[in-house]
């Protein structure tokens, strides 16, 4: 297995209540020319978490990070008119606590990031510092 000393949060950029899978973020990131989805879990708006890439795959999801993350990423992230929004229902934000706690788990070393910490982006549009690492 390779090393993960990173779990990067990322939010899928779509609006609030719409609901998307793995699937349809498989084919955006292989028209984007990736071998298949970036990430290695995704969170339904319901809370169900659906895997993506295989964790031992390096994943497509945070430039320069990718070799040593697990990358997760909840549906939603924009409101209605397209602007940034921490749109986890209660049920993303129950399921990512638990994944995250699962993978920190598998993963001592790893610590808890957001997409934003490395790009400038609003990805994933909430404070994972304040959330994850405090
Ligand atoms: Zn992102």
């Amino acid at each position: 297995m390779r090393k993960i000393d990173k779990i990067i949060l990322h939010c899928s950029a779509t609006k609030e209540g719409q609901s998307f899978t793995t699937k349809d973020i498989d084919t955006w990131h292989r028209a984007r020319g990736f071998a298949q989805i970036g990430y290695h879990h995704v969170v339904y708006l319901d809370g169900s978490v659906h895997k993506g890439r295989d964790e031992s795959l390096i994943g497509a999801h945070c430039l320069g990070q990718n070799a040593t993350s697990v990358g997760v990423c909840y549906i939603g992230g924009l409101d209605s008119q397209g602007r940034p929004k921490d749109t986890r229902t209660p049920q993303q934000k129950a399921a990512l606590d638990k994944l995250v706690e699962e993978l920190k788990t598998k993963y001592p070393q790893a610590k808890v990031f957001g997409h934003n910490e490395f790009a400038a982006k609003a990805c994933p549009c909430f404070d994972v510092k304040k959330e994850y690492r405090q």
